[in-house]
């Protein structure tokens, strides 16, 4: 099948209660990009200023990653400031630059207009949307979200809810769109609005996968320290689907194993500041892990 990723290329600038770092590479495009390469050939959709690194292009395509549909305009990339505290499940967004994403609408690219599987990462609604009008005929198709455009653009993100399949998104986003304190309640508001399946991610904890008839939960790999919680969203989504992708199926043993892989590759991300630790990640390494969370629920 084919994946096609849309979301944001970045600057992040991250502060937590160990350490900060100053605009190193992320964005939620990013994250999942590379966390589904290790399954598939994703299709990145994304705009970067002059500033973004060649090296981090030419290892996108060194990890099959194709980036037909990735622009670099004069001007800078989309920089994003936040601060954890000691809780990793907690942070709070200091500052967001869309800088080039600033009236971005992307003309895709003819092979990426086949995808099989669309993933709509944390970026702009009304780009969310106008991906969507461009796609012929996905058979899956997800989309992530973040406070701030639930804040900002309420009623787009309503549009584009009706039209997926999927949706991630952590507790608070979850109570933030419906309303709901109770998550299972504000999980059937959301089925109700048009998504088959809701990924609730709860950080440090694992995520909870939810349909109308499927329920699946699955743990976080137990992590003594955890460095930058950053993309652990965008790299379960990129697990997830990338496996989805790769087995040309969506039967529910499948979907379970394809949360697994998301809760395994987001465990890898966290272990260090930005994609640090997804660019030394062997194919290896997520096998072993993959068994140790069997271990850890089996009894
Ligand atoms: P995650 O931790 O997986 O939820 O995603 C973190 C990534 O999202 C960071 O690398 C940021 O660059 C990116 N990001 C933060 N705010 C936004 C936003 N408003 N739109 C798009 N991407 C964002």
């Amino acid at each position: 099948m084919s994946l096609v990723i849309v979301g944001s290329l970045a600057f992040d600038t991250i502060h937590t209660p160990w350490g900060r770092r100053e605009g190193i590479v992320g964005g939620s495009g990013t994250y999942c990009s590379l966390a589904a390469s290790f399954f598939t050939s994703p299709k990145v959709v994304g705009v970067v200023g002059k500033d973004f690194p060649p090296a981090v292009i030419r290892l996108f395509k060194a990890r099959g990653i194709d980036v037909e549909g990735l622009e670099v305009r004069p001007g800078k990339t989309f920089h994003w400031e936040g601060r954890y505290g000691y809780d990793p499940n907690q942070r709070e967004t200091i500052r967001t630059d869309v800088n080039v994403y600033e009236g971005y609408r992307p003309e895709l690219p003819a092979s990426y207009r086949k995808a099989e599987i669309v993933f709509l990462a944390n970026i702009d609604p009304d780009l969310q949307d106008g991906i969507l009008a461009q796609v012929r005929r996905p058979k899956l198709v997800a989309m992530d979200t973040m406070n701030h455009w639930i804040r900002s653009k309420p009623r787009a993100i309503g549009r584009v809810l009706k039209k997926v399949d999927i949706l991630f998104a952590n507790d608070e986003e979850i109570r933030m769109l419906t309303g709901e304190t109770n998550l299972i309640k504000a999980g059937k508001k959301i089925l109700a609005a048009g998504p088959r399946l809701v990924v609730t991610k709860k950080g440090e904890h694992g995520a909870l996968v939810f349909g109308r008839r499927f329920v699946f939960g699955v743990l976080a790999n137990p992590c003594e320290d955890v460095v930058d919680p950053t993309g652990a969203g965008d790299s379960f989504a990129g697990g997830f689907l990338g496996y989805l992708d790769k087995k040309k199926s969506f039967s529910p043993p499948d979907i379970r194993r394809a949360a697994v892989y998301g809760s395994v590759l987001a465990s890898f991300a966290i272990e260090d500041f930005g994609i640090g630790r997804l660019k030394s990640l062997t194919r290896r390494e997520i096998e072993t892990r993959f068994r140790r969370f069997r271990k850890l629920v089996s009894f």
